[in-house]
């Protein structure tokens, strides 16, 4: 970016509001909690806060709306990033939407503390909107006060970023800012509530649009807000598919649906537990949206969901959330129906998911083990029992993947090879070494011998495979105890923690030996800490 491309004064920015331009809005202009009937955004200003204080923010994502460091330092970029002045050029605005919450229609959702501010056109002529989180209540904060609090605020900052750097698709944050005011949460909805530190994180994203937000229009039998929606989705953000039509509408929800499909494949990737898959947090872009209770897979147990909320059903546990996404997307496909009044192709869409995400899948775990391909005879066989290797004792998921790769192949045969110098690579992952013996002991060395075996047919290189590996099994992931040690020091005003985990996850595949005490295993003291292991939706 050259300097003249540099936004020195935030009254530089360029926008241009394509979703209130185009779209329906609300013909109310007070800000009180409603029903919001044909109309897809109500405007709403975002309440002013005492002090505004600027405590991190992405470099990378300042640079997507050619933000300068000094701009971004400035105390008016705290100033609108907290919600206290507007730009010219913004229109604020709050959305309407639906959703299924645990499985049930909840009706009318919305942007309840989600303040759309605008969208930048950056000099590169990309698109991207801005939105706070926690800049207090709109039309659609029914019985909630609109705001966030900073524990909830760092992990939304931190986990966006990381993702993006991990390479999964997800909304952005821009910055995080304290508000100088006190929030009242019962974190645990036991009747013991605090007063917490008030912050607002600023998304960023080319669009927020969810299921929901389709959903709605359908649940009203509202279709021609429904189809002017649609209309716009695809003309914005899916050009790539022609001038909207039934035929295109269809080409559209396929590619939902295989966006959705690469999505879950990322997250079963890197481990990542959203916690609260309900079809208002489903991106219509396939982009990982609303970090609230998620959760990163310490040890490795697919039945594992970081959200109290959830613990007895556990819907939306790590290894649910495959079938979770396609049942999403079957509402989205019921919302749709009535733009396409035929289930048959919107079924043949839905398989294509099931299809596209297996396919994934399958290249994904093989990628994993650094395979060059995906060889059906054998591998599924080698995925399989792997998987089942993982839950015998507790194993560490990211050590286990990231020391795989320093298993040595080319050597002495596996019959050969001395057994506890096979496994040694591996220990580190083990929360209990001690238990791996007898039978347990077995089953891994046999799973290795067979590992061994794959990549002695496919006469690969250590080396080759070891940098291909580590390219795909991140060395720093978000580690719950990690946000909460960062969030334990920001509670005292100390945000190093956070700034130093930003950076750190900026590069998640490199070594940085100077960085290892972050890629331990959990500690002991995390096990059942609130906020390592437990999270509820409060925040
Ligand atoms: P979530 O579970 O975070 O996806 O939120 C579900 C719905 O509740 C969305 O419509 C949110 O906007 C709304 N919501 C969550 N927290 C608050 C809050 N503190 N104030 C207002 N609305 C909220
Ligand atoms: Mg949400």
């Amino acid at each position: 970016m050259n300097s003249q491309q540099t936004v020195r004064n935030l009254d530089e920015l360029q926008f241009d509001n394509q979703f209130t331009r185009n779209l329906p809005a609300d013909e109310e202009a007070k800000n009180f909690r409603r029903q919001v009937t044909g109309a897809c955004y109500s405007r709403v200003l975002p309440t002013k806060v005492a002090r505004p204080q600027l405590v991190a923010y992405s470099k990378e994502v300042a640079d997507l709306l050619d933000l300068s460091a000094d701009t971004v330092k400035s105390d008016e970029f705290a100033a609108v990033f907290a919600g206290n002045q507007v730009l010219a050029g913004m229109d604020p605005f709050a959305m309407c939407y639906g959703g299924h919450q645990f499985g049930n229609w909840a009706g009318q959702l919305g942007d309840g503390r989600a303040i759309n501010l605008g969208e930048v056109r950056n000099s590169r002529g990309e698109h991207w909107a801005l939105q706070l989180k926690g800049a207090g209540p709109t039309p659609y904060s029914r019985t909630a006060d609109g705001l966030a609090v900073l524990r909830s605020s760092v992990r939304e900052f931190l986990c966006s970023e990381a993702m993006y750097h991990l390479g999964v698709p997800t909304t952005r944050a821009l910055s995080l800012v304290l508000t100088g005011e006190q929030v009242e949460r019962d974190m645990f909805y036991d009747g013991n509530p605090r007063h917490e530190p008030g912050a607002v994180v600023c998304r960023v994203a080319p669009s927020f649009l969810r299921f929901g937000n389709y959903q709605i229009c359908a649940a009203r039998g509202d279709l021609e807000t429904l189809r002017t929606l649609v209309d716009f989705t695809i003309r914005t953000e899916f050009s790539h598919l022609g001038e909207p039509s039934r035929a295109v509408y269809l080409s559209w929800f396929e590619e939902v649906c295989r966006r959705t499909a690469d999505m879950i494949v990322h997250w079963m990737r890197v481990g990542f537990v959203h916690g609260v898959m309900n079809t208002d947090n489903m991106s219509v872009l396939g982009l990982t949206i609303d970090y609230g209770p998620y959760g990163w897979l310490e040890d490795y147990d697919p039945n594992w969901t970081p959200n109290t909320t959830d613990a007895t059903g556990r819907r939306y546990r790590f290894g649910n959330q495959p079938q979770i996404a396609l049942w999403n997307l079957v509402q989205f496909a019921n919302a749709l129906y009535p733009l396409i009044e035929d289930a048959e192709p919107l079924q043949q869409a839905l398989d294509v998911y099931v299809d596209h995400f297996e396919q994934g899948s399958r290249t994904m775990m093989s990628e994993k083990l650094g395979l060059n391909s995906f060889q059906p005879e054998t591998d599924i066989k080698l995925i399989e029992e792997i998987q089942e290797v993982l839950q015998l004792v507790e194993t560490d998921m990211t050590i286990f993947f990231r020391k795989l790769s320093l298993l040595e192949s080319e050597g002495e045969s596996s019959a050969d090879i001395d057994e506890a110098a096979l496994l040694a690579p591996l220990m580190e992952a083990y929360y209990e070494p001690e238990k791996v013996v007898g039978e347990v002991r077995t089953r891994i060395l046999a799973w290795i011998h067979s590992y061994r075996n794959r990549l002695r047919d496919e006469q690969s290189s250590d080396v080759v495979r070891r940098e291909k590996m580590n390219r795909v099994n991140p060395k720093y992931v978000l580690r719950n105890y990690l946000s909460q040690l960062a969030i334990d020091k920001a509670e005292e005003g100390d945000f190093t923690l956070v700034n130093e985990l930003l950076e750190v996850l900026r590069r998640p595949y490199d070594e940085q030996p100077d960085q290892e005490q972050h890629a331990g295993k959990r500690p002991d003291w995390a096990r059942s800490r609130a906020g390592c292991s437990m999270l509820s939706c409060s925040s």
